[in-house]
């Protein structure tokens, strides 16, 4: 039913995914895709973010495997962390353009803004389990962040949204049809579910099946994101790494 031609979200050793570049990209030609991104955590993830300096390391590679492969291209990405209430995310702004895609997605053990932020952003959405904090003002904080996130700053993708964070998404995949940025059904966990999908499709976002893959073998398994998309009836020319999406230039 859908033909997916590329993989933008897929981790390697720069971050905390198992293997290196190349070993993504030629799982990622095994698997017939002509396009991955390699987008490894952002740089306040704690423990196992990118550092500044991997950035131009990472792009050295990169340009050299485009070089040696023709039948696919390859981006250097990064799945940034959203880490106030404002909507900062955690590439300084000189860094910024050093990307060719931007992914935003919010993670727990991330280095906050601020002491604020990382009050309102990680402790209360931590404790949310223990229904301290949970309800309409925390889901409204939440929603407004991400929202600022993607009208400050050129992300093309939020990752997995719903995951680790209670958010409105009516009102969320409002803002990124407007924006034009696609929500991910993340073939890893299986967020987004079958219900926000459907939600995001009447407010006329658009959508990206990755495989989250933090080891090479996983490159390109996009079957559980497949099944979601196809459970709440996604057309493929609203999937982004669609080949329909490709062919029909939107
Ligand atoms: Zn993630
Ligand atoms: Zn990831």
């Amino acid at each position: 039913m859908y033909n997916i031609v590329a993989d933008y979200h897929t981790h390697t050793r720069y971050s905390h995914g198992k293997g290196s570049i190349l070993d993504n990209v030629e799982a990622a030609r095994r698997k017939g895709l002509k396009r991955i991104a390699i987008s490894d955590h952002g740089f306040n993830h704690i423990c196992f973010g990118m550092s500044i300096s991997d950035i131009s390391k990472m792009r050295s590679e990169i340009d050299e495997l485009n070089k040696r492969f023709d039948d696919i291209e390859v981006l250097l990405g990064i799945e940034t962390n959203l880490i106030s209430i404002n909507g900062e995310i955690d590439i300084p702004n000189d860094y910024i353009n050093a990307f060719d895609i931007i992914l935003m997605g919010f993670h727990k053990a991330v280095k906050p803004y601020s002491l604020c932020d990382g009050w309102e952003l990680f402790a209360k959405n931590g404790l949310d389990k223990l229904n301290l904090f949970k309800g309409k003002k925390l889901r409204y904080i939440n929603t407004q962040a991400m929202i600022r996130a993607i009208e400050k700053y050129p992300i093309r993708i939020i990752t997995h949204p719903g995951a680790k964070i209670d958010i409105d998404f009516r009102e969320l995949a409002k803002a990124a049809a407007k924006k034009n940025v696609a929500l991910e059904i993340n073939a890893s966990h299986g967020f987004m579910t079958v219900e926000y999908v459907k939600i995001a499709l009447e407010e006329g976002a658009s959508f990206v099946i990755s495989s989250d893959a933090h080891v090479p073998e996983r490159v390109g398994v996009f079957d559980k994101g497949l099944d979601i998309a196809k459970a709440a009836g996604v057309p493929a020319q609203r999937i982004i790494n669609s080949q329909e999406y490709e062919l029909k230039g939107y």
